[in-house]
């Protein structure tokens, strides 16, 4: 029996040039398939199916639900306060060294922001918390935490303020709206980008972190590409999908830069070979930084040129509404 036509891209609304792909699920080595379906007019994928339950996606093993580090040591919570400080664009020695060690994308992108002591911040699909909490401790007044996996929630009314919900339940006004590869995560990307509008102020930013389709590490391992990360992704954008999403919206594309890293290669041919990305021989295990591994090296040097050329295997896009 034929499968039925696939139904036209929800985002550029291609409705040819469309083809399915089956993506195995590989964080957790389950190996069940999944079903993409690939838009090449706009370079995006998006879920098709099986329906698939909260507890499939996310079983209990999943980082998300590990708590929030309000019990981290003191001096380990300093620095994370010290390093975004760096981050978010203060001249920051001690900071620095440790933003430049332990690199994490979700504080590279934070500079271009320009954010205020003042600015009322919320950061969606927060999971474990780093970052809001990082920003709190940096001096940043206003910073609210989202994610419906949040372990536990001391009080909505503390600062940082921690929310268990989902973005559709979010309401008040920010100045910043920010996702940190949870974009991807949510089935009805169009609906939240309105939900966003609605929630920023007139010129407020919304700041999307998420995987790029349109690179050389989706031509070079298809559905191995670790950052498909089926079951759990809905969609997989890149430049050209998320203009299209954005095209009839209140927002403007300000920036847009590419930030992967050495883990589209490693990760990718962990699962080519067959090896889940929480199995114990996997580089995720290890705690060393991955500036002081010799053997990524030569990756991260790799994928500094790819991004150079917007062609690395995740990009942030910068929207302001206007
Ligand atoms: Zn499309």
């Amino acid at each position: 029996m034929t499968p039925p036509p696939l139904t036209p891209c929800p985002l550029c609304g291609n409705a040819d040039d469309l083809l399915p792909v089956d993506v195995r699920e590989m964080m957790f080595g389950s190996g069940r398939v999944y079903r993409y379906a690939h838009c090449a007019a706009c370079a995006s994928l998006r879920y098709i199916g099986p329906p698939i339950s909260g507890e499939e996606q996310y079983p209990s093993g999943y980082y998300v639900h590990a708590p929030r580090p309000q019990g981290t040591r003191p001096l380990a919570a300093w620095l994370q306060g010290r390093r975004a400080r760096h981050a978010a664009g203060s001249r920051e020695l001690l900071g620095g060294i440790v933003h430049h060690l332990f690199t994490d994308r979700a504080f590279d992108s934070l500079r271009r922001l320009k954010l205020q002591a003042s600015s009322a911040i919320l950061d969606v699909g927060c999971g474990n918390g780093r970052l809001v909490a990082a920003l709190h401790r940096a001096g940043f007044r206003n910073v609210t935490g989202a994610d419906p996996f949040l372990a536990r929630v001391a009080s909505e009314n503390a600062q940082p303020r921690f929310l268990r919900s989902d973005i559709a339940e979010i309401h008040g006004q920010f100045d910043v709206v920010m996702f940190h590869h949870s974009f991807e995560h949510l089935p009805d990307p169009r609906a939240t980008l309105s939900h966003v509008e609605r929630l920023l102020r007139p010129g407020g930013q919304c700041l999307i972190a998420t995987p790029n389709l349109d690179s050389q590490a989706w031509r070079d391992y298809g559905a191995e590409w670790v950052q498909i990360d089926a079951p759990r992704h809905y969609f997989i954008f890149s430049a050209r999908a998320l203009g299209a999403l954005v095209a009839d919206t209140g927002f403007v594309i300000e920036h847009i830069r590419h930030d992967s890293t050495a883990f589209q290669f490693w990760g990718s041919e962990l699962y080519r070979r067959g090896i889940p990305l929480t199995a114990p021989a996997s580089p995720a295990r290890s705690r060393m930084p991955e500036r002081l591994r010799p053997q990524m090296l030569p990756l991260s040097f790799k994928a500094a040129l790819l991004n150079r050329r917007n062609d690395g295997d995740q990009l942030v896009m910068y929207l302001r509404k206007i």
